[in-house]
């Protein structure tokens, strides 16, 4: 019995390539044993004619929480080839869906931080020791992620100022972002209101993720945002599903936290956005992709990340710069130096479409084929 191994060259050629907010001239680009090659010869390869399509490096979806293999199906199928989870209770179910050939690679934070008592520990699944009892508290807190094999650090900074509230201190915050760091991890804050983005912002988190819904940010906030340099994951869907389905309830339930419904307006998370694009700060596609019944909205997974793009582009930035944040700049930030670029040597994460994403963001859901990690998908 002889067993040959499949062609593992393709060349898709003919095709432009999006690299830093432009296309390319047509080309040839081609994939081998999972990478991107230097070398582009068509010679014994699979040709795909990319002739007027655009190549983009697979996209990243920042913000999700994966909980089977139909999530990272639809993922995959919509071109996302990456997947950052924020958030995981059940940890066997997450390492269940990591390395899996063919489909998205899934990074996860794991159990997230909160105040002892909280309603992600009581309601939501976290297990007890999530839970972080003061600054004193931290070190054993990362520590134990560390292990576990977390990638990334996740807080829940809740408002003290809403009803049934455990929140974390900015001292605590600040106490996890410090063993972290230390820890070599970088840390991503869950924000729902101005008063937890200014303690995430005085605690020195990384990153934050969410853009409020409850009113304008003051000067002094959109000061510090500028001077610390902070990433934002805005996750506009799941804003606007939120403001969608509120309805007539006086409060509303936000992961977790009650916020006045009568004070949310879309228009202030888009305001948001405006404040950390206008200073150069970095803002990222997350999706906050998840099929949780505790959660105030189901953004569906693969497809809401090109809603987002839509989104961020109707906020204020350049479809490039939305794009750059589902690939260039979402590897930088998470550290994920083998993705994110069509380049030599990096993994061969890649969407083909049809159209000019540079001037119009709608095309991106125009897909003719998706290959993750060298493996066609669609
Ligand atoms: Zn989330």
């Amino acid at each position: 019995m002889t067993s040959e191994s499949p062609a593992t060259r393709t060349a898709i050629t003919g095709v432009r390539v999006y690299s830093s907010g432009s296309l390319g001239a047509p080309t040839t680009v081609v994939v081998e044993d999972g990478l991107l090659s230097a070398d582009t010869s068509i010679e014994g390869a699979v040709v795909i004619d990319g002739a007027g399509g655009t190549l983009l490096p697979g996209l990243i979806d920042t913000h999700v929480h994966a909980r089977s293999r139909g999530h990272l199906e639809a993922a995959g199928a919509a071109g996302v080839t990456t997947l950052i989870d924020l958030g995981s209770p059940d940890l066997d179910l997450l390492h269940s869906l990591q390395n899996l050939p063919g489909l998205p690679d899934l990074r996860s934070s794991g159990h997230s931080a909160s105040g002892p008592g909280s309603h992600f520990i009581v309601k939501m699944g976290m297990p007890v020791s999530s839970g972080v009892d003061g600054p004193s508290d931290a070190a054993r807190f990362v520590r134990e992620r560390k292990a576990e094999g977390s990638e990334l650090i996740k807080i829940l900074i809740e408002d003290p100022k809403f009803p049934g509230a455990k929140p974390l201190s900015t001292e605590t915050v600040a106490a996890i972002v410090t063993a972290a760091h230390d820890a070599g991890l970088l840390t991503v804050a869950h924000v729902v209101s101005a008063f937890t983005l200014r303690s995430a912002l005085d605690a020195g988190v990384d990153v934050v993720t969410h853009a409020a819904l409850g009113g304008e940010l003051d000067a002094e906030t959109q000061a510090l945002i500028a001077k610390n340099g902070t990433v934002i994951i805005p996750t506009l869907g799941m804003m606007h599903g939120i403001v969608e389905t509120i309805g007539g309830k006086m409060m509303m339930k936000i992961v977790g936290t009650l916020v006045p419904a009568a004070r949310m307006k879309y228009r202030f998370a888009e305001a948001t956005v405006g404040v950390f694009h206008a200073a150069g700060n970095t803002v990222l596609v997350g999706t906050d992709s998840n099929d949780s019944h505790e959660a105030p909205f189901n953004v569906p997974f693969g497809e809401g990340l090109h809603d987002e793009l839509a989104r961020l582009v109707a906020a204020g930035l350049t479809p490039s710069e939305a794009l750059d944040g589902a690939t260039a700049k979402a590897a930088d930030v998470f550290g994920l130096t083998d993705r994110g670029r069509i380049a030599p040597g990096l993994r061969a994460d890649l969407v083909l479409i049809d159209g000019d994403p540079t001037t119009q963001i709608a095309v991106t859901r125009n897909i003719t084929g998706v290959w993750i990690g060298g493996d066609r998908v669609g």
